[in-house]
């Protein structure tokens, strides 16, 4: 197994690629999120893309979801014929479908794309999830999935809600989005901010944190203040874990 953070950026990152995950288990091949940026890290590290079975999209905001044109042209391109599964909350589907008007414009696409609605809990293939609302402005789905032996949690955009902490008690490991990097901020603005994710860190036993999305300017100051911190870091572009080992 193995978990790999392709990206930390926020949307408008000049040093980082726009946040997504890589994920290989014994089931499934997952993508996690494809923003902008995203297809060139692919490429970059030679990641075998015939490999990939699931794309999930936490939700549509642009940084998150941008690069599907270009992957799924990329996928054709390579003569892909395996069927791709997308899972993305149905009312957000017919926005990604728009993006893949872009992926092929001049002959049909040459693999099955099947789109699937995220439920709170649902099992592919054997392999489970779990996902919540968190609160975001555009519906942003957090998830819970087994790789293997891991539970991972993975926040996509938005503050943590009743529902999200939930799923992260149960988490061997959490990946939480911090785009709010002013880390004297009490309040949120869509995104989560250090203040109430230090707090909650308290409240999940000693499961590791790594911190995403935080804005390039607030990188800095957030990294001192995690300093201080046993179990949360911010989370480096490179693997998380593999064969069941979580690094740091
Ligand atoms: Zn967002």
């Amino acid at each position: 197994m193995k978990i790999e953070m392709l990206g930390i950026g926020s949307a408008y990152s000049r040093n980082w690629t726009t946040s997504a995950l890589w994920i290989e288990s014994l089931e499934h091949n997952w993508l996690i999120d494809c923003g902008p940026t995203v297809p060139q890290k692919l490429w970059l590290k030679q990641i075998n893309l015939h490999k990939l079975d699931i794309i999930y999209f936490t939700h549509i905001h642009p940084d998150h979801c941008l690069g599907l044109a270009t992957l799924v042209n990329y996928l054709h391109n390579q003569q892909r014929h395996e069927p791709l599964l997308i899972l993305a909350q149905t009312k957000q589907q017919p926005y990604l479908k728009s993006l893949l008007e872009l992926a092929c414009l001049d002959e049909p696409l040459g693999f099955e794309i099947i789109w699937q609605d995220i439920s709170d809990r649902a099992t592919i293939g054997g392999q489970h999830y779990e996902s919540a609302l968190s609160d975001h402005p555009v519906a942003n789905r957090s998830l819970l999935l087994n790789v293997d032996n891991i539970r991972l949690f993975y926040s996509g955009d938005g503050s943590p809600t009743r529902q999200t902490i939930k799923l992260m008690q149960q988490a061997d490991l959490i990946v939480h989005e911090c785009g709010n990097g002013n880390t004297s901020a009490q309040t949120s603005n869509g995104h989560s901010n250090f203040q109430e994710l230090k707090a909650l860190c308290s409240q999940t036993n000693n499961t590791p944190w790594r911190l995403y999305h935080c804005p390039d300017e607030h990188q800095a100051t957030l990294s001192n203040a995690l300093q201080t911190q046993t179990n949360m870091t911010l989370a480096k572009e490179q693997l998380l874990a593999a064969d069941g080992v979580i690094y740091g």
